[in-house]
């Protein structure tokens, strides 16, 4: 099912999410929520904070990065265990609808979780570089309350957040 996309500056967007317990239901729905969000909304990535849900799940599209269409990857209770490196490059956010800028982030990520597949959580370990990588720290710093807005300097982020939302503005008004 197609879940409404929180936008900023929903309080849920600031929340700590808590580590998955068990595979129950309302996990399972959860995935399956991300997955539908995501591909309707064409994000290359989705937490579960930006639907609603305080739990450790993320989604990414992993068909960017395969070319296998429609490929998604869930993961529960993702980490970044190690990085390296550094990469600058645009950066989007589907609670932040139309603002894009610069962000740097480490070039490589190892990340430890749980993946989600046919209804099973298998631990694993995944070396990402690149785009892959940078949308995993993208969604891990969504569980974890943390916004691509928080990499921006201070004035620069109050200009871009209020440019942003008196474009919205006239958009929503017209
Ligand atoms: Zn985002």
């Amino acid at each position: 099912m197609v879940r409404k996309v929180r936008i900023y500056p929903d309080p849920v967007l600031r929340k700590v999410a808590k580590p998955v317990e068990d595979l129950n239901g309302e996990v399972l729905n959860l995935a399956e929520d991300l997955v539908d969000t995501m591909l309707a909304y064409e994000g290359l990535g989705l937490s579960a904070n930006q639907v609603g849900s305080l739990l450790r799940v993320i989604a990414v599209y992993k068909g960017e990065f395969t070319g296998r269409e429609g490929e998604a990857q869930v993961l529960v209770n993702p980490e970044v265990v190690y990085y390296e490196g550094e990469d600058v490059d645009e950066e989007g956010c589907l609670s932040f609808p139309g603002l894009y800028f610069d962000v740097k982030r480490p070039y490589l990520a190892v990340v430890k979780a749980l993946e989600l597949r046919d209804g099973e959580l298998v631990p694993v370990e995944i070396t990402a570089t690149g785009l892959y990588a940078r949308v995993l720290q993208h969604e891990i710093d969504h569980i974890n309350g943390v916004l691509y807005i928080d990499y921006l300097p201070p004035r620069e982020r109050m200009r871009r957040l209020r440019e942003w939302k008196e474009k919205r503005k006239q958009k929503l008004s017209v």
